[in-house]
């Protein structure tokens, strides 16, 4: 097809609206999904790999769609020759199919019915951030507008992908992976202010560890931040993803907001993780550490005035009195 024969309009529509689906988006897990889905659908077919490379410069396999299912891969993924030509040319390279992959991935040899279009990810500065690749039968080649529009797709997702990254490490604590303190207070303002429009549930649970003055002064500070790694994972694990807001509100301090939740919904959740955080075992170089922590839990319609002082605040006397009576439990009320 030459370039005067395909329809600009419905082209442009289709970026415009690929393109703003993926630039809207700050969220890096959701990035991925939408990543894929503007590829299938602009390359019109049901198998595409995103892959990036890491902070290590190793490029891994982050999900594929295969027959429109979606799988999260996670593994590091051997850079072909065909993939080192679209890195250099920075443009998309036709070959056809590796045979031993589950993944489409393009190879150097050519006995197969299928063909594989490997798209680089040029980021900013012209740097390669990763490939997306897709994958058809032989006899239907990508044709230019299909390519005209995954080019302006590939430079789109790469830019929204490295400010997805960039805006997590602005809300992220380094050290557990949670959410800063400064992102728990927009967020708690965003849900006050939808509460106040439409109710609804809405609770937090304060969680503390307990004496962990003593395990740094035990074991030292190296070993206080591996407790706090933990417990930062079993926070995690018991947080509903996309729902959840579990951060870290200080030195040994945890916060997780929870929209949508009842009081009683945040005591089981609250009574999960002490246990989770009873039953741990911490491997430290001095041997095996054993913790505890306690909870105070505030719900919204407890506040005189909603506002996310007034529900942390009632969050941290509960937590105080669980301090009091002995440690290692849950207050509510
Ligand atoms: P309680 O059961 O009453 O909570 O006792 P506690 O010892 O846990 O309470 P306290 O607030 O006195 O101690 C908190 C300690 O946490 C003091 C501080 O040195 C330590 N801490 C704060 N931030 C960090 C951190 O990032 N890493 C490490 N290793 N320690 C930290
Ligand atoms: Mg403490
Ligand atoms: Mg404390």
């Amino acid at each position: 097809m030459s370039i005067d024969k395909f329809d600009f309009d419905s082209t442009l529509l289709t970026v415009n609206f690929a393109t703003r689906l993926l630039a809207m988006e700050v969220d890096p897990d959701i990035l991925v999904d939408r990543v894929l889905e503007a590829f299938c659908d602009l390359g019109n077919c049901q198998d595409a790999t995103l892959m990036m490379y890491d902070e290590y410069d190793q490029l891994k396999g982050i999900a594929a769609s295969l027959q429109r299912r979606r799988f999260i891969i996670d593994e590091e993924i051997p850079l072909t020759k065909a993939m080192e030509e679209a890195a250099q040319s920075l443009k998309p390279v036709v070959r056809p199919v590796c045979d031993d992959s589950i993944y489409p991935l393009p190879s150097e040899c050519c006995d197969t019915d299928k063909t594989c279009l490997c798209v680089p990810l040029v980021g900013s500065r012209d740097r390669i951030r990763g490939f997306v690749t897709l994958y058809r039968a032989k006899e239907q080649q990508w044709d230019i507008s299909e390519l005209f529009q995954l080019g302006i797709i590939s430079t789109v997702a790469a830019i929204s992908i490295e400010n997805s990254r960039l805006f997590r490490q602005t809300i992220e604590d380094s050290l557990t992976g949670l959410y800063m303190r400064r992102y728990l207070f927009i967020r708690m303002r965003e849900e006050i202010q939808r509460f106040k429009r439409r109710g609804g549930p809405l609770s937090v649970i304060m969680i503390d560890v307990d004496n962990f003055k003593n395990v740094n002064d035990t074991y030292g500070h190296a070993t206080g931040d591996a407790v706090l790694r933990s417990v930062g994972h079993i926070l995690h694990e018991n947080s509903r993803q996309g729902v959840d807001i579990p951060c870290r509100y200080g030195g040994e301090e945890f916060v997780i907001l929870m929209p949508g939740s009842e009081k009683r919904e945040a005591e089981i959740v609250a009574e999960r993780i002490r246990a989770a955080c009873e039953d741990a075992t911490i491997s430290a170089p001095e041997g095996k550490i054993k913790i505890t922590a306690s909870c105070g839990i505030a719900s919204v319609e407890e506040c005189q005035e909603p506002s996310a002082d007034a529900l942390l605040n009632i969050a941290d006397k509960r937590l105080y009195c669980a301090k009091e009576s002995g440690r290692n439990r849950v207050v509510a009320r």
